[in-house]
């Protein structure tokens, strides 16, 4: 297989940068919205305190203060990207958010895509957080706007699941995805790579998995220990051992070697946290941990679907 040409880029995976300028012939951003959103595996719901690795502190804007409303979070942050970019994906980021009533999660839908030049919604959630009713909501916007939804996974491997206390098995995800696939909306999902107790091979069968199921986008990141967080506790005490960074850039090629070459890589690395941020050092380095993606799928003379047919 050679690379494919669609992707119209220099990189040896299809980026979500290059995905919408082929898409809408612009550049597009995302805009990161904090609409104050809880979670339903932190407020006693499904369970209390949360994944492992979860910051409580939600967004650094909800730290700040009281929280603007969604329009003028936008406003700002268009403010922030113009002229670079032209055109603005609402990305409702902190937290489930699809953990509420279908009216008030239409009005935060429509307050955002009210603003001009938002041409779409990102709505980062659960797969045990998408009731029929609120997939149908999602749905509905599908047709005059690009909308995607993303379910937070992190594994297909319900022991690792427990382990980190995601609070749903991975049952619930291919119920998720059953019901949300088939149109308009784009699928979204998140992976972890160097969870406790996870193996290279079960995170490649995770990806192996997901590289048949109707995804349209990813985003990878490496476990990151965090202060405030039972995983960053774990960590101080020495239990939690990290993947050196050969170790995750080797396993993020083997994974992006395994998807589909249509499925959009969304992310490959983690930012932000700086004040409460544990381990790994390398992490920290956004840059050198892409350069190293892009060097060594050079090495390979490799890239994104390589071996999705084998
Ligand atoms: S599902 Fe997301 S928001 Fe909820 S506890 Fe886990 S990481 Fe935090």
């Amino acid at each position: 297989m050679a690379k494919p040409l669609f992707w119209n880029n220099s990189k040896r995976y299809y980026d979500l940068k290059s995905f919408w300028k082929n898409r809408f012939g612009c550049r597009v951003h995302k805009l990161p919205i904090d609409a104050g959103f809880t979670c339903p595996n932190r407020d006693g719901s499904v369970a209390v305190g949360g994944c492992i690795y979860c910051d409580s502190r939600g967004s650094a804007l909800r730290m700040a203060g009281p929280l603007p409303t969604v329009a003028e979070q936008l406003r700002r942050g268009k403010a922030h990207y113009r002229p670079g970019a032209e055109k603005f994906v609402a990305y409702f980021q902190t937290y489930t958010n699809t953990y509420g009533p279908v009216e008030k999660l239409k009005s935060l839908y429509d307050e955002a895509l009210a603003e001009e030049d938002v041409i779409g919604l990102s709505i980062g959630t659960r797969p045990d957080c998408v009731p029929d009713e609120t997939l149908a909501l999602i749905r509905s916007y599908g047709a005059k706007a690009h909308v995607w939804l993303e379910f937070g996974l992190q594994s297909l491997q319900d022991r690792t699941l427990r382990e980190i206390n995601r609070g749903h098995d991975a049952a619930a995800f291919f119920d998720a995805v059953q019901r949300a696939a088939g149109g308009p909306i784009l699928l979204c999902v998140h992976l972890i790579v160097g969870l406790p107790g996870e193996s290279r091979a079960e995170i490649l069968e995770t990806a192996r998995t997901i590289a048949g199921l109707p995804i349209d986008g990813i985003k990878i990141h490496s476990l990151l220990a965090l202060a405030g967080t039972e995983l960053g506790e774990r960590y101080k005490r020495g239990e939690i051992p990290m993947l050196s960074r050969d170790e995750y850039v080797e396993t993020v090629c083997d994974i992006l070697e395994i998807l589909p070459p249509e499925m959009v890589v969304q992310r490959l690395t983690a930012d932000g946290y700086r004040e409460i941020f544990l381990g790994p050092e390398w992490a920290t380095n956004k840059l050198a941990v892409l350069n190293a993606i892009d060097g060594e799928l050079k090495r390979r003379d490799s890239w994104q679907g390589l071996r999705h047919q084998e």
